[in-house]
This record gives C-alpha cells, structure tokens and sequence, in this order.
C-alpha cells in the first residue's frame, strides 16, 4: 500500500540537503520548511510572476531615495585597513560605501570577492567546509492543455486543484532516488512535484497554452560537461514519464520545454555549485552555525562588511528574513545602538 503522506514528508526533509529520508539530521530541514512556510507549509505565489515581487522591492527603494543599478556585477570587495570600503564593478566602476551588505553565499563573498588574505585562517576554513551539494532539476513546460488524470488521481480534474500536485508513494521511494543519486546516477524513477500557475494566474502562459514547472530533487552533482546536457534531458523524461502514469494525455500537449539544473543556477546567479539555499540545511550549518560558528549575526570579520542573504540566519527560501535582519544589524551599528537582529 501507498504510504503518500510520509513520502510526501520525507521529501520535504530532503528538501536542500545531500541527504537521504533515513539520514540523521534531515528533520532539520523539515523544521526549517513548516516553520518559515507556516504550519501548513502553503505555496503562494505572487499575482504576474516572482519578478513582480522584486519589482515591488526596487520601487520601495527607489521612493526612500535609493537608486538599483542593473547588470553590475562586483568583482571586488574594497578592503582598506581591514574595512570595507567600496565594491569594484566588472566594467572597472568603483562605488565607495560607508557599508556593504552581501546577499551571495558565504564562499563567493569571503573567498572570491573579499579575498581570503583579509580574513582569519579560521574564518576561511569553516567557510572551506561549507557543504553546497543540492542537485536538482527546474523543468520549465509550455503546454497546448492541462493534464487529464485518470484512475484514483481523475478526483483533482475538478476545479483549480490540479494547478498544483506531487505523487511520493513512500519514504523507500524517496530512498531509492537518493541511493541512485549517490551513485551519481540518474534516479530511475525522479521524484518531482509540479505546479501550473497559469491555472491560477491566466498573466502567467499566452492565450490558449498554460505554463507549468517541475521541480526534481537529486540530479548528480558530478557530471562530466560532456553529457551534463544528455543527462538532465534523460533525467526531463523520466519526470515527465512519471507524470503520465497518472495523467497519459501529458507528453502530447508539451509544447516546448527548457531543463535547467543546477549547473545553469550557478552559471546565471553566481551562485556556489547552484546551491539555491546558500548553503545546505544541514544541522551542522544552521542556527548559530550560518553562515559559519561565531558569524550568525550578520556582521563578519571584515569591519564594515555584513551578510544579508540566504547564507545568513534563518536561510532560504523568498521570506525576506535574512534581508530584514541584516539590515537592522547594519542599522543597531551605524546608530551605536542594539537593534535586535
Ligand atoms: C529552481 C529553484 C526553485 C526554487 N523554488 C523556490 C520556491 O518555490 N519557494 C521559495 O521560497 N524559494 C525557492 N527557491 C529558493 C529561492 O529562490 C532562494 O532561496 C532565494 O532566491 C534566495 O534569495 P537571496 O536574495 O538570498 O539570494 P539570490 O536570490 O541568490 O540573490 C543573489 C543575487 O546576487 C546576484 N549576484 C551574484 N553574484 C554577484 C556579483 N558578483 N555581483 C553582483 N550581483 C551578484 C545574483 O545574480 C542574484 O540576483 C528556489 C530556487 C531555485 C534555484
């Protein structure tokens, strides 16, 4: 017999780790989803697209007097007497600051950006040691119609309900998937969830087509370049054969697709080995351990310098926690008093 709920629940433990449903410590990452996404860890998205969200944010700034500059990337953080001073752009810009705030991942600020000759060896160690294998993949579909379920699954035809769904037999399929995924093998039979947000939002897909996104844990981290690309279109399929399993009319209305893992999150985002949380979920990288032991408060060994993104306290996910801390840290600081982070 299915067991679907303790299935459906191990996945969420394994949910930004290198580890599987029996591994000690994943009820960590469990405690990490219900507590930031609520008790009843419900997925809401934002009316247009997550761009609207950050669209939100930038015209906020902009009416407190704030100014966005786009397709800057920093090369450099300036360091001046152990402080920072200033970012160095790509184009060759220097920006001077009074302070800055990093919202990359802690080995991309300290180890690239700072430069580890102006850390502390310790420091740079326990950043050294920072675990970021999360392999997944995002399989972005353009469907011509919506997903027919037939048998024991035909119940979520009705209404909205099929905009989103996920089918986790039992906590040994998600071990299965993560035994294989060790082996850096592609897991035979992926476990994904999907959602349609154009079933919600029409804003979402053009006229007549709907939009609808996989996401799928434990695609290898160590693929060769050579067949990285082979490999996510294999391990695409095998998702998508998952899917018509219940719903068989799904491979005839995929219109178009694009498959991205996290080797593309690392290229487009600058983000270490694609590790969306900046930093797994791990026990040992939580709490007063994230980014590292003795930093968990957004301030870092260099003066001037603060953490302000995922890396940080409590972690991932687009809660606008860590942002919102680090910031009365920066603020406690400036002011000379103990703003509470
Ligand atoms: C496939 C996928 C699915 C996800 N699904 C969900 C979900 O359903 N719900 C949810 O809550 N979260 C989800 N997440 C996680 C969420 O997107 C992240 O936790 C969140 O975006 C982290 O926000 P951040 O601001 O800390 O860092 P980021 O979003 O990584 O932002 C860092 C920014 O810094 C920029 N940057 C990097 N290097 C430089 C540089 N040198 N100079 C200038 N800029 C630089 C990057 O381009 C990026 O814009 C998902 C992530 C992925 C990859």
């Amino acid at each position: 017999m299915d067991r679907c709920i303790q299935g459906s629940m191990c996945a969420m433990t394994i949910d930004g780790t290198h580890m599987g449903p029996y591994s000690p410590g994943t009820g960590m990452s469990m405690v990490y989803h219900y507590t930031v996404g609520g008790i009843a860890n419900r997925f809401r998205m934002v009316k247009g697209g997550i761009g609207n969200l950050s669209k939100a944010l930038v015209r906020a700034l902009e009416a407190h007097g704030g100014e966005v500059i786009y397709k800057a990337q920093v090369k450099r953080i300036l360091i001046e007497d152990g402080r920072a001073v200033g970012v160095e752009l790509r184009d060759g810009r220097t920006l001077s600051a009074r302070v800055v705030l990093s919202s990359i991942d802690a080995n991309k600020t300290f180890l690239h950006l700072v430069g580890e000759e102006h850390c502390p060896s310790d420091f740079v160690h326990s950043v050294r040691e920072i675990d970021y294998r999360n392999g997944y993949v995002q399989i972005h579909l353009t469907l011509s119609g919506l997903p027919e379920f037939t048998g024991h699954m035909a119940y979520i035809n009705e209404g909205d309900m099929r905009w989103i769904a996920s089918y986790i037999p039992s906590p040994e399929y998600v071990n299965r998937c993560w035994q294989q995924y060790r082996k850096n093998e592609i897991p035979e039979h992926p476990l994904s969830y999907y959602h349609i947000p154009s079933l919600l939002d029409p804003t979402a897909a053009p006229e007549g087509y709907h939009a609808c996104t996989f996401f799928s844990h434990y695609f290898p981290c160590e693929v060769p370049e050579d067949r990285h690309r082979d490999m996510a279109n294999i391990m695409a399929d095998r998702v998508i054969a998952e899917m018509a399993r219940f719903a068989p009319n799904f491979p005839e209305i995929i219109v178009d697709r694009a498959v991205l893992t996290q080797r593309y999150f690392e290229k487009a985002f600058g983000i270490t080995a694609g590790d969306f949380c900046h930093g797994l979920l791990h026990p040992g990288q939580m709490w007063n351990r994230r980014p590292v032991a003795g930093y968990s408060d957004y301030r870092t060994p260099i003066g001037g310098l603060y953490m302000c993104g995922s890396a940080c306290h409590p972690g991932p996910g687009v809660t606008g926690i860590p942002g919102y801390n680090g910031a009365r840290r920066v603020l406690g600081d400036l002011e000379g008093t103990s703003a509470a982070a």
